[in-house]
């Protein structure tokens, strides 16, 4: 009945949790070993206007009256960040509803000054954390090639200063690749330099 906007669905973590769909199929800056959405078809790195985001507001105005939430909760079939009308999405929810906004985003794009600001206004940033050196980042998360491992944690560091709201982090642990002692260890120093209130 709706296109952008689904739920709400169980979620552990967000209880009820409404869902705004922002990208469509597998446009993402990660191609991900374990992705449940199969192989990245469009690896970008930079901002599209997907969908007009009046039409997504539309439905919007309609859902959040009609339905009973816990958080409403940015997504993408790919990943939500790269959607060049969110910022205007994160604004009108702000304005027009009362629950908590969350996000679920691999991260990459909070080197971004303007999606960092974008971001700022959410009260949940849920990151990804799966490696913790630039050889296991390239070959669990397999980024566009302008990201490297420094600069995406230096991204999610950066962010920590100016968010007053929650990060969560996902780390997903690979059989052979990341869920060694080092790697573990590696990936603890990532997370202590920005520091989420709770790591999966
Ligand atoms: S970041 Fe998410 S959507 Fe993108 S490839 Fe990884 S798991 Fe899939």
């Amino acid at each position: 009945m709706y296109r952008y906007v689904f739920g709400p669905v169980p979620s552990r973590r967000l209880g009820k949790s409404l869902g705004v769909n922002v990208v469509p199929l597998k446009y993402c800056n990660f191609n991900c070993i374990y992705c449940q959405l199969g192989r990245t078809r469009h690896v970008i790195n930079d901002l599209r206007m997907f969908y007009p985001p009046e039409d997504i507001i539309k439905e919007m105005e309609v859902v959040v009256r009609a339905r009973n939430y816990d958080y409403l909760t940015f997504i993408g079939d790919g990943e939500p960040t790269l959607y060049a009308g969110l910022g205007k999405l994160i604004q009108w929810a702000r304005n027009n509803q009362d629950r908590p906004l969350a996000i679920l985003t691999n991260g990459a794009k909070l080197i971004d000054e303007e999606v960092r600001s974008w971001l700022s206004e959410l009260d949940v940033v849920k990151v990804s954390t799966d490696a913790g050196s630039e050889r296991t980042f390239r070959l669990i998360n397999r980024p566009h090639r302008e990201i490297t491992f420094d600069r995406f944690i230096e991204g999610i560091e950066r962010f920590r200063e100016v968010f007053s709201g929650q990060i969560w982090t996902e780390v997903m642990l690979v059989k052979g690749i990341n869920d060694n002692e080092e790697e573990m260890e590696r990936i603890g120093e990532a997370l202590r330099r920005y520091r989420p209130i709770g790591s999966i």
